[in-house]
């Protein structure tokens, strides 16, 4: 549908029809909603609406209604034009923008690196509430853009925090976004896939190693938004159907020389495959076996503790404790 465009003021003395966006912001509101309405539930236009305002013409959601009147320059309407624009084609918001929100910090993103989910804010609540005054030294195993490695080195005290990834592009965005929040990450590029690699760059002696890796099966593609499948990163999200545990094997591997005697790993995982996930740690000799399921009930993370050697022959760890979470996690103790 056009949008009415009042070409009034000092600058034109018009009245025209035109299918380019308004100047003024309530139009420039119904321009974005029209445009966008075969393609987006309403609410996701609200929402892309609100981030278009405040990131294009500095309009925070709160002063959207108090300036509807306010009238935008050429170069903003421009810029939301290309916006709406690319969101038509399915591109993510958060890729337009360069930047996203991870756990109440800021990021900026890029097409070379994974848009941060919200699965992992609550493994990062985990590590952060698990953690809690115990510091230490952190490794984050292909670490995107930073948002896990970058939150826990602002947010647990004490702890010193290593990022690994095997893309020189990816770890660029993830220095920046280290850079802008004012944290010290020490990141290295190396493929853990390569003994070489993880003992030449690779520190020992973790406390913590995290990882959120390819865990998406070949399969599973098919029930997966086109936004998702045509410009997010393909090695960061898929794995072979014949072998959905690749890296995890690798990691536990990993972590069974770099963790120190009863350091804990936590793994986001593929909800469909808590079981086998849990199954691969404990004939890896992992211990204390915990897969704990994200606000909707879906296992989504696991966490496991590298056994003492002096333990190895005794009882595996009692697993049942009492764990706080978020009200309605469950955590499920996997018997041993
Ligand atoms: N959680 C992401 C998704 O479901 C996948 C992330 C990953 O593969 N590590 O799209």
């Amino acid at each position: 549908m056009p949008v009415i465009l009042n070409f009034s003021g000092k600058d034109r003395k018009a009245t025209a029809t035109c299918y380019f966006c308004a100047r003024i912001m309530t139009d420039t509101i119904a321009y974005i909603r029209d445009l966008l309405k075969d393609c987006y539930p309403s609410e996701e236009i609200r929402a892309f609406t609100r981030l278009i305002m405040e990131d294009v013409c500095d309009i925070p959601p709160h002063r959207l209604l108090a300036d509807k009147g306010s009238v935008l320059s050429v170069g903003e309407r421009h810029r939301i034009e290309e916006i709406v624009g690319r969101l038509r084609q399915s591109e993510p918001v958060q890729y337009i923008l360069g930047k996203t929100c991870f756990y109440g910090l800021p990021f900026q993103v890029n097409p070379s690196v994974l848009i941060p989910r919200p699965e992992t804010e609550e493994l990062v609540e985990l590590i952060l509430t698990d953690e809690k005054g115990r510091g230490g030294a952190v490794l984050d195993i292909g670490t995107g853009s930073g948002c896990i490695a970058c939150t826990l080195a602002k947010l647990l005290h004490g702890s010193r925090v290593t990022a690994v990834d095997v893309s020189e592009a990816v770890l660029a965005v993830a220095r920046e976004n280290a850079r802008l929040l004012g944290v010290a990450v020490d990141f290295v590029c190396a493929d853990i896939f390569s003994e070489e690699q993880a003992v030449e760059r690779i520190a020992e002696g973790f406390d913590v190693i995290v990882s959120n890796p390819p865990y998406v099966t070949e399969s599973e593609k098919g029930a997966m938004e086109k936004n998702v499948l045509d410009y997010e990163p393909h090695t960061a999200l898929f794995v072979p159907d014949d072998d959905p545990l690749v890296f995890y094997r690798r990691i536990a591997r990993f972590g069974r020389q770099r963790l120190n005697s009863g350091g804990r790993l936590y793994l986001e995982i593929n909800a469909c495959l808590g079981g086998e996930t849990a199954e691969l740690l404990r004939g890896e000799g992992y211990g204390e076996i915990t897969v704990i399921a994200d606000i909707f009930g879906r296992e989504r993370m696991v966490k496991a503790t590298k056994i003492p050697k002096e333990y190895k022959n005794s009882a595996p760890h009692a697993a049942k404790r009492n764990v706080g979470f978020t009200d309605n996690a469950v955590r499920k103790v996997l018997k041993e």
